[in-house]
């Protein structure tokens, strides 16, 4: 029988506000010394009272809002109550049966098509602290106690592991549109849980469910899910039955592993927290909450493809990161010649984030929009090859060279070689030292010529125009011809 994996993501984004979500201490605490960010009320002591952190809500909204949510008249706090080292006080302030938001949805593509993926809920939390386990005891560390944390539920709309990478890779890419989250997962700021059932292929009951906690990376997620769903598979393949259980994640070892079912009980009895008042959200403030939501991924992308003239492929890779498409429209203004400007950030600047040869802050300092405009426009008449311009970006971008781009041109003379008196010296060179593929292309071998092009611009330490190259060489070998 042929199974079909059916998965819903629960996604934490730690919030960019500047103090934690009920009290005053700093969220700054990124290299800190453990525990120096903390107070009673993030340590959990007891009789102190937690205040609400009002700019946590509004990012709660603005995202719900983003994520196409409905936003209630109001909201409350429950506490989610649980025994763990990371949580002295023994519940966490979250939201049970009256989030922040619900009911929205996010569109992939995937396979060409769009699909819609139901969000059941985001709502407002608070972090824990961070446990370090050593050999036969473990850490705490409070700084992270008590940041906001903003939890994404989806519904089980989730059908394949490359829909799963869409989705989570979507997100990340809205919330640091929206400018409510870093997204870094390399500091913990965006984690997941995975739920994954199988059913056969065409089904409609959902199967018994397994829940992966802890994953703190893409690849955890995918890889995760990866393995969990052929476990499942052999497991329904050989007639036994899934056991409904949460599990982790060893990435050293590949594997999922069941987690104490003690330490992770369902039984939170959640209650409503006492010492926080319900929230009355006023439409007014909803309504302006919503008038300043930025221009979103999917709405740039369109708008790229109208006013530039890009495909929806380009239109895309710019979008995924808003710096890069700010970058881009930068440039453009500057340069209008969309595709030039994205084909020429795909060859030289994409390698080099991806080789982690240069950051973009780096890269914009050093391409100011008018570089750009000297450079492409040099290429794009025909001035200097390809090459030449690939030389003069690793010029200044890596070697620092600070000269604008048309002063290393021409003080370098990279400039083509479009003079067919010098052009013609050196093809006339080529054919004496290369008799073979020239008798082979004059015996009808077309793709000699393709080896004495090479040859020529070889010669010319690849400044010659390759049009004209082409072009003189025929020319040449034609006259040959007809003298032989
Ligand atoms: P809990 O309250 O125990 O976390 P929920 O019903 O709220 O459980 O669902 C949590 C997540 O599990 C949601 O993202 C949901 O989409 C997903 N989920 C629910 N049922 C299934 C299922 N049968 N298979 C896969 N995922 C599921
Ligand atoms: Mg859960
Ligand atoms: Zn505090």
């Amino acid at each position: 029988m042929e199974y079909e994996p059916v998965i819903g993501i629960e996604v934490h984004a730690q919030l960019l506000t500047k103090s934690k979500m009920f009290c005053g201490c700093n969220t700054d605490y990124m290299g800190a010394p453990p525990n120096t960010h903390v107070c009673p009320v993030c340590l959990g002591m007891p009789g102190v009272l937690p205040v609400i952190n009002r700019k946590a809500v509004e990012y709660t909204i603005v995202t719900g809002l983003a994520l196409n949510c409905q936003v209630p008249e109001a909201t409350k706090w429950d506490r989610k109550n649980y025994h763990y080292p990371d949580l002295p006080k023994g519940y966490q302030i979250s939201q049970y049966d009256l989030p922040l938001t619900r009911d929205g949805c996010l569109e992939i593509d995937f396979d060409g098509e769009r699909k819609r993926i139901d969000i059941r809920r985001v709502h407002l939390e608070e972090d824990t602290a961070k446990l370090f386990h050593e050999e036969g005891y473990a850490l705490v560390d409070f700084n992270r106690s008590g940041v906001p944390l903003l939890e994404i539920v989806s519904e089980p709309d989730l059908r394949s592991i490359e829909e799963v990478r869409q989705y989570v890779t979507k997100l990340r890419t809205i919330l640091r549109y929206l400018g409510v989250s870093s997204g870094d997962m390399e500091k913990g700021a965006m984690r997941f849980e995975v739920n994954i059932s199988l059913r056969p292929r065409g089904g409609e009951e959902y199967g018994t469910r397994v829940e992966i906690k802890n994953l703190n990376s893409f690849r955890a997620v995918l890889n995760s899910l990866k393995y969990e769903i052929e476990r499942q598979k052999e497991i329904l393949q050989s007639g036994g039955k899934i056991k409904q259980e949460t599990m982790g994640w060893d990435g050293v070892r590949g594997v999922t592993v069941p987690q104490r079912s003690k330490e992770y009980a369902h039984d939170y009895r959640y209650f409503p927290e006492p010492d926080l008042p319900p929230l009355e959200l006023k439409r007014k403030w909803i309504g302006s909450i919503k008038a300043r939501l930025p221009e979103l991924p999917d709405a740039k992308r369109e708008r790229f493809i109208q006013e530039y003239g890009l495909s929806e492929y380009d239109a895309g890779i710019l979008v995924a990161d808003k710096e890069v498409a700010d970058l881009f429209e930068g440039y453009v203004k500057v340069y209008p010649k969309g595709k030039s400007v994205v084909n020429w950030m795909s060859r030289e600047l994409f390698p080099l984030l991806n080789e982690g040869r240069v950051t973009l802050e780096e890269f914009r300092s050093k391409w100011p929009p008018d570089y750009v405009h000297e450079l492409l426009d040099s290429y794009d008449r025909g001035w200097i090859t390809q090459s030449t311009a690939s030389q003069v970006v690793t010029v200044i971008t890596i070697g620092g060279d600070d000269r604008s781009p048309r002063c290393i041109i021409e003080e370098e003379t990279l400039a083509q070689i479009s003079d067919e008196e010098r052009l013609g010296a050196i093809i006339e060179g080529v054919i004496e030292e290369n008799p073979k593929p020239v008798a082979d292309y004059l015996g009808g071998k077309e793709g000699a010529l393709r080896y004495l092009v090479g040859q020529v611009m070889r010669a010319t330490k690849g400044k010659a125009n390759p049009g004209l190259v082409n072009e003189l060489l025929i020319k040449n070998l034609k006259e040959m011809a007809q003298n032989m």
